[in-house]
């Protein structure tokens, strides 16, 4: 194995698991075994609890000005340390390098905003009669937990560890357990930057410690990303045992084309989007719905994909199973009478046999009923659909149960004003192939991509890691009038 055998975090040391049942971790671009992942008990994970109660009333009671120089700090160690980073990212995941850097860079600007929290989180308070003031503060809840997947396997962490834990909570995250390696440098990140024991913990493993989460009676708070099935089984689970919960599922982004959209601009919009990490982004364009003729912005589209090259400027894909579940897709809408323009099937890197690569795919004449308009694809794949008018692509964007994102692409200002208004998604793009809200705003999907109330990042993700405290006050207004000691 290229790396040593994976150890919890917990009270700010590497632990070895108890348990014998181990995963292998495998890199997706050549196939090289990188590290053998033992799948923790229900045992270990109380350890991690016992140390975070432990941390919580020292780290709570903390002031946000105190707890957050601690994110400056982190802020610094992941720029010094980014290519580091980066590299373990790239080769856990399968990305580009370029990507990978600019995911990291996505967790500095995360960082920065946590560094932010005590401008934002300032109480209000008001004389509410004579001498009675009301007034509210927000309160850390106490142990939380975040479940996170494989397609980010920095960022997503980075989504919730600064502001849960700014904000005066302790944590346990439980990685993907197809890429845990790059939370390994973020703990070790972390404790350099001062974070004491036990604040942030790892215990890592599969469902079986998901279940253990939901099911903990020490934990507060639950936060999921990862598919939607997973998501509905977290979510019931977690609120079942009553605890707080937000969890992010899967999507099947469209993209509506309408004629008059800048070509070139278009084009390229809709390949990065839909190639862009290999396709695996919650926000990726996976299907396209040409309004009326715009036959010469799918030609520059096929232009576009044909320059994506797999093992260059295109990662691989995270598994075999990914690659064989994404191959069958386009051979079903094949089959199915959609055009295969760009094919990315049967795709071998020289040097990298072992990697699992799917070449960029562009499928025209897809129709609304095909498997592969409908399910989330999580492959460099898009399917091109076709209807005569904006409000039939509308029917058929708001069929989907998701609703992460959605974007448009036009010149004319009112008809991209009449797609964001009746789109039913939670982030809206226009003239934007990957609508993600930048810091500080908030990220987060309607419908089935999303499950509670609140978004995971932003200034939105203060609701859901504190609980609001509201103070009323009396006190004698005359009591100084001819007071003496
Ligand atoms: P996944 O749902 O398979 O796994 C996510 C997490 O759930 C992992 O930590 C895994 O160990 C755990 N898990 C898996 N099966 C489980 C089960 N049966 N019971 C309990 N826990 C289980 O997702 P993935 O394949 O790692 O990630 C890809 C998915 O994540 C895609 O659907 C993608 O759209 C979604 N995603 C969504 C967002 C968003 O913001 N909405 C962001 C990133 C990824």
């Amino acid at each position: 194995m290229k790396y040593e055998r994976i150890r919890n975090f917990i009270n700010g040391n590497f632990k070895p698991v108890s348990s014998a049942r181990t995963l292998i971790i495998t890199s997706p671009t050549d196939g090289t075994p990188l590290a053998e992942m033992p799948c923790s008990s229900a045992a270990d994970l109380d350890e991690a609890v016992k140390a975070a109660k432990a941390a919580f009333p020292a780290w709570s009671k903390t002031p946000i000005k105190e707890r957050v120089q601690v994110f400056f700090r982190y802020k610094y160690l992941l720029e010094k340390n980014l290519q580091e980073l980066a590299e373990l990212v790239s080769e856990e995941n399968g990305k580009t390098i370029g990507e990978a850097i600019a995911e990291v860079e996505k967790c500095i600007e995360l960082t920065e905003f946590a560094t932010s929290l005590p401008q934002l989180i300032t109480g209000e308070v008001l004389e509410v009669s004579k001498g009675v003031e009301c007034r509210t503060s927000h309160v850390p809840l106490g142990i939380v937990a975040a479940i996170v997947p494989f397609n980010f396997p920095a960022m997503v962490p980075n989504w919730t560890i600064p502001n849960a834990i700014a904000l005066g909570n302790c944590m346990i995250i439980k990685p993907s357990e197809k890429v845990p390696l790059s939370l390994t440098i973020i703990a070790r990140l972390l404790k350099e930057a001062g974070l004491p024991n036990g604040v942030f913990n790892i215990v890592n493993g599969d469902s079986e410690i998901v279940n253990a989460i939901c099911d903990h009676p020490d934990i507060e708070a639950v936060s999921f990303v990862g598919s939607t099935k997973v998501a509905k089984i977290v979510y019931r689970r977690a609120t079942q045992n009553l605890k707080r919960c937000l969890a992010l599922g899967g999507a099947k982004n469209h993209l509506l084309v309408l004629p008059d959209a800048r070509p070139d601009m278009t084009a390229a919009n809709v390949a990065a989007s839909m190639s862009g990490c290999a396709g695996q982004r919650c926000m990726a364009a996976s299907a396209m719905i040409g309004v009326g003729a715009v036959d010469h912005i799918v030609e520059k589209i096929c232009a576009e994909a044909k320059k994506i090259i797999p093992g260059q400027n295109l990662g691989a894909v995270i598994s075999k199973e990914s690659k064989e579940r994404i191959e069958r897709y386009i051979t079903e809408a094949e089959s199915a009478g959609a055009k295969i323009l760009v094919d990315g099937r049967g795709i071998t890197v020289t040097g990298k046999e072992n990697g699992t690569y799917v070449g960029p795919t562009v499928i025209d004449y897809v129709t609304p009923d095909m498997a592969i308009a409908k399910e989330e694809v999580f492959g460099p794949v898009i399917s091109i659909l076709r209807t005569n008018t904006l409000d039939e692509a509308l029917i058929i964007e708001n069929a989907s149960p998701y609703g992460n994102a959605a974007s448009v692409f036009t010149e004319n200002g009112g008809l991209a004003r009449y797609v964001a208004d009746n789109a039913s998604a939670g982030m809206i793009g226009v003239n934007v192939g990957v609508p993600v809200p930048r810091e500080p705003f908030s990220f987060g999907g309607w419908n089935e991509s999303k499950f509670g109330v609140g978004d995971i990042t932003g200034k939105s993700s203060i609701e859901f890691w504190t609980k609001l405290k509201k103070s009323t006050t009396k006190w004698n207004p005359e009591a100084g009038v001819n007071w003496m000691s």
